[in-house]
C-alpha cells in the first residue's frame, strides 16, 4: 500500500503535506517509515515546544491514562484544581476557562468579550483585529480573515468585527469607537510569516485599551509558552494584556489542550450553561497540562529559546540567497529570494537534505524546532538551507 497515495485519495485535500510518512519521533527528531531522519524545523507549528516523547510529558500522560480519562465538566477531578491554578498564576490572572483547540479558545475570548460588552450596554459589540491575522478555522474567526484562501467561499459572514493594519497602534485607535469592547492581536503574527510588529505596539495596544476600558486579548497561542524566549511574546514589552489565549504547546504535543486566562471581572461574566465543552480541561489533559507548566517553571525552556534563538538568526543571516530573516526566539521567518525558487520548493530541498520546515505565503520558510534541540543541530540545519539553495 503506498500510504501518500491512500492518504489523498481518501482524504479531503484542506492540507499540501511534503512528501514524507513519519513514525517516530525524539527530541527534536523524527524518522519516516524507511529510517530516513529528520530534524523537525516546524515542531507541529510550535506544539512540540518540549520535544518529541519528553519524559515528563509522557510520564504524566502515562499515569493519568492507567487512571482516569474523562469525566466531563459535570464533576470535579483530582487534576482539575492544580491546572486551573497552575496556569493562571503562570499568567497572573485570577482564572482559566480550558478548551481543546486553539481555535476554540478564539472563539471563547470572542464570547467573553462580547458578553463582558452587552452587560456593560453595549448592544453591538465590536471587536477590532488586524490584517493578516490567524486564529483558527472557525466560520466566525475566518469571517475576519484577510487571508481568501480561508475567507473566500465560506460565507455568510459573523459581524461584529472592524479590521485593522497589523503593528500600527494609530489604526487601533482611530477604529475604536462605542461598540469596541476588545483588541485581538497575534504580539508576533505566526501564519502571516513570523511578522513581528514595531517596538512599542503591545505597550500602545495596553494603553490604548486601558484607555478606552477595553479589552486586550493576546492570541499567544504560537507565540506563547517560551518559543519567543520568554513565557509570553508579550513580556517582551513587558505587557500583560487582559485576556491570554493559548493553546498548542500547552498540549505537550500528546492531546489538544487551550484555555482562555484572565481575571474574575472578565472571566466571571460566564455562568453555568452559557459556555463550554465535553472534552475541555478533562483529566488526561489537565495531567499533561500539569507538567508543561511544571516544565516552564523553571525558566530553562525559555532561556534555551533566547540562547539557541540568537544563534539561529546569527547564522542563518549568513546565508545567501534569503533576503529577509524576521522573529524572536527560536522562532524565524526567513525569505527566500524568489528567483531561486518557491517556498514549496525550498521546503522540499529541505526535506531531501534531512530538515523540515515548511513555507508560508509563498516564498518565506519558517524555522520553530523544539526547544530541546541542540546548538549543532541548529547549524546543521542552516547548513542544509544554504545547500537547499545552491541544490535549485
Ligand atoms: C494555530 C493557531 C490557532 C488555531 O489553533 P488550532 O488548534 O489549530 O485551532 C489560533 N491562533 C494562532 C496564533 C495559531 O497559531
Amino acid at each position: 500500500m503506498n500510504h501518500i497515495e491512500v492518504a489523498e485519495r481518501r482524504s479531503a485535500h484542506n492540507y499540501h503535506p511534503l512528501p514524507v510518512v513519519l513514525r517516530s519521533g525524539e527530541g527534536a527528531w523524527v524518522e519516516d517509515v524507511d529510517g530516513k531522519r529528520y530534524l523537525d524545523c516546524l515542531a507541529g507549528y510550535s506544539s512540540m515546544n518540549f520535544g518529541h516523547g519528553n519524559p515528563a510529558i509522557l510520564a504524566a500522560a502515562r499515569e493519568q491514562l492507567d487512571r482516569l480519562t474523562l469525566t466531563s465538566r459535570a464533576f470535579y477531578h483530582d487534576q482539575f484544581a492544580a491546572f486551573a491554578a497552575g496556569l493562571a498564576d503562570m499568567c497572573g490572572k485570577d482564572m482559566i476557562l480550558p478548551m481543546n483547540t486553539g481555535a476554540e479558545a478564539v472563539e471563547t475570548a470572542i464570547k467573553v468579550a462580547r458578553k463582558w460588552g452587552h452587560e456593560r450596554g453595549i448592544d453591538e459589540p465590536t471587536i477590532i483585529v488586524m490584517e493578516d491575522n490567524f486564529h483558527g478555522r472557525t466560520t466566525t474567526i475566518i469571517s475576519f480573515s484577510t487571508d481568501p484562501d480561508a475567507h473566500d467561499g465560506f460565507g455568510p459572514y459573523t459581524p461584529g468585527f472592524s479590521i485593522v493594519k497589523y503593528g500600527s497602534a494609530e489604526a487601533i485607535e482611530g477604529a475604536i469607537n462605542r461598540n469596541t469592547v476588545a483588541v485581538l492581536v497575534e504580539p508576533i503574527q505566526g501564519e502571516a510569516g513570523v511578522l513581528v510588529p514595531p517596538d512599542g505596539y503591545l505597550r500602545d495596544i495596553r494603553d490604548l485599551c486601558t484607555e478606552h476600558e477595553i479589552l486586550f486579548i493576546a492570541d499567544e497561542i504560537q507565540s506563547g509558552l517560551g518559543r519567543t524566549g520568554d513565557t509570553f511574546a508579550c513580556d517582551h514589552e513587558g505587557v500583560v494584556p487582559d485576556m491570554y489565549v493559548l493553546g498548542k504547546a500547552l498540549g505537550g504535543g500528546v492531546v489538544p489542550v487551550s484555555a482562555v486566562v484572565a481575571n474574575q471581572d472578565v472571566l466571571g461574566v460566564l455562568k453555568p450553561g452559557q459556555h463550554g465543552s465535553t472534552f475541555g480541561g478533562n483529566p488526561l489533559a489537565c495531567a499533561v497540562g500539569n507538567a508543561v507548566i511544571e516544565l516552564l517553571r523553571t525558566g530553562e525552556f525559555q532561556a534555551r529559546a533566547r540562547e539557541l534563538g540568537a544563534h539561529l538568526h546569527r547564522k542563518l543571516a549568513e546565508v545567501k540567497g534569503v533576503t529577509a530573516i524576521r522573529g524572536r526566539g527560536l522562532w524565524a521567518g526567513v525569505d527566500i529570494d524568489p528567483t531561486i525558487g518557491t517556498g514549496r520548493q525550498v521546503s522540499q530541498a529541505l526535506m531531501a537534505r534531512g530538515v523540515l520546515a515548511k513555507d508560508t505565503h509563498g516564498s518565506t520558510i519558517r524555522f520553530a524546532p523544539p526547544l530541546v534541540v541542540s546548538e549543532a543541530d541548529l547549524t546543521w540545519a542552516v547548513e542544509q538551507l544554504q545547500g537547499a539553495l545552491q541544490d535549485l
